[in-house]
């Protein structure tokens, strides 16, 4: 495409270069590829919120709506020191494809907000997500963009957002669903928080299904074990897998018996990382990419497959527990070397839709149970999981490919169904 350069930043390069491909695939005309390339609306505010000590801090946050033809703009809050605009934007397609994927009626959307909350107080942190929340609240409502818990930011948080909200309207609740991710108490659903993780499991059995392969016994090696990592090992282990090793900001470690997830979860939540773990033996962190497993679960941040360590890779199967964990160079190598891929927009796809089973949920002012939501979500999961193996399989191309394919083919149908009034 002439007009559509691949923007060489990280996941944004990442969003670029796969939705150009699939365009080239289903040979998209040029607008309607910029289209689908643009986000509809790129917003940056500062905000400069008072802070505990009394001091004012100065902090760059961002939204961003990059399609609504399926319905309104779905997608987490990342509160991390260094994102940006652009990883953001990327993050915000990559939303597009995962709610038209997973079938849920919401278009792709994404916030950033460029602050460490590690170095935060639990109040400043309140007053942050407040501040963002008020200057951002027209960009935020059922009809235009619903946010959700992402790195850096937790049911807490999207409880604070939905305060600020209804205090700002002067009604105890909101009239509709504005944010999703909230404690269960404030509407939220039961069982969004391991969502993700569960739901990373849960795509893993289908693939083995498909494979001929028992999870049980299989080794498995998991990058970051926040929110998503730490509920997947979890729910791997439980499914007779043994992790082997581990790896996240603090350090990398591997102890080839098996290390024991609930343990080590409880450490982390001590002491806030894997390093100094005394179950498992330490090694350094570019070693671990290569550790021998049958399974790697990247679920940390985006661009670690580079195509510097992808060759290195022993695992037969790669479930992408992260957003864009694979640069396009990298994806290249694994395809070459038949490494079965589970792409993060289906992977990963589990949250949302049970944010979806949320947003429902309050609108209908009905509750759901745990057993119903787990049913709904481990039934989604496989199917979708069939649908795109089976696309993957008819069409002999990789499960990504298969998966944006049918993805941008969904939006592009809605697109032409609304019509192309001005
Ligand atoms: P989190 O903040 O709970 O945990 C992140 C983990 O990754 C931590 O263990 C951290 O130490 C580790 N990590 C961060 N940078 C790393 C690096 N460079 N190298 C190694 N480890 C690193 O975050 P989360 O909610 O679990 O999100 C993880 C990924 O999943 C992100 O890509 C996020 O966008 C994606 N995701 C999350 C959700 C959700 O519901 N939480 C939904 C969809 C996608």
């Amino acid at each position: 495409m002439k007009n559509t350069k691949v923007i060489k930043t990280g996941i944004l390069q990442t969003a670029s270069s796969n939705l150009l491909e699939t365009a080239a695939r289903l040979k998209l005309d040029e607008t309607l590829t910029r289209k689908l390339h643009d986000p509809i609306e790129r917003i940056e505010m500062t905000i400069n919120p008072v802070l505990e000590n009394g001091k004012m801090v100065h902090i760059k946050t961002f939204i961003v709506r990059h399609n609504d033809a399926l319905g309104p703009s779905k997608g987490g809050i990342r509160m991390t020191e260094n994102v940006t605009i652009d990883d953001i934007t990327g993050l915000s397609m990559e939303m597009t494809w995962k709610c038209a994927l997973i079938g849920v009626p919401f278009g792709g959307g994404k916030s950033g907000i460029a602050c460490d909350p590690a170095k935060l107080s639990a109040v400043d942190k309140e007053i942050i997500i407040r501040s963002f929340t008020r200057n951002g609240r027209r960009h935020i409502g059922p009809e235009v963009y619903i946010p959700a818990p992402d790195m850096g930011t937790n049911q807490f948080d999207m409880g604070h957002i939905r305060d600020c909200i209804s205090y700002s309207e002067g009604i105890s609740i909101t009239k509709g669903c504005y944010v999703t991710g909230k404690p269960v108490i404030l509407g939220g659903i039961v069982g969004r928080t391991e969502a993700t993780g569960k739901g990373v499991v849960f795509a893993l059995k289908a693939a083995c299904e498909k494979r001929g392969m028992s999870l049980q016994g299989v080794k498995v090696i998991v990058q970051g074990l926040g929110n998503v990592g730490g509920i997947a090992a979890r729910e791997i282990v439980k499914e007779g897998a043994i992790v082997v090793a581990v790896e996240d900001i603090t350090g990398a470690l591997y102890n080839n018996d098996g290390i024991n997830i609930p343990e080590l979860l409880d450490f982390i939540a001590q002491k806030g990382g894997v390093k100094g773990y005394p179950g498992a033996k330490p090694m350094p962190r570019e070693k671990f990419f290569s550790y021998a497993c049958d399974i790697l679960i990247p679920a940390a941040a985006g661009s670690q497959i580079t195509a510097e360590n992808a060759g290195g890779i022993k695992a037969k199967i790669i479930a992408e527990g992260a957003n864009a964990p694979t640069t396009p160079e990298a994806d290249k190598i694994l395809n070459r070397r038949n490494i079965f891929v589970i792409p993060d927009i289906l992977c990963i796809a589990g949250g949302v839709f049970v944010s979806y089973l949320e947003y429902t949920q309050e609108t209908q002012r009905e509750q759901m149970t745990l057993e119903e939501v787990e049913k709904r979500l481990a039934d989604r999961m496989r199917d979708k999981f069939n649908e795109v193996y089976d696309y993957s399989m008819k069409k002999k191309i990789p499960m990504r490919h298969a998966a944006m394919d049918i993805a941008v083919n969904k939006v592009v149908e809605a697109i032409r169904i609304r019509g192309f009034l001005p």
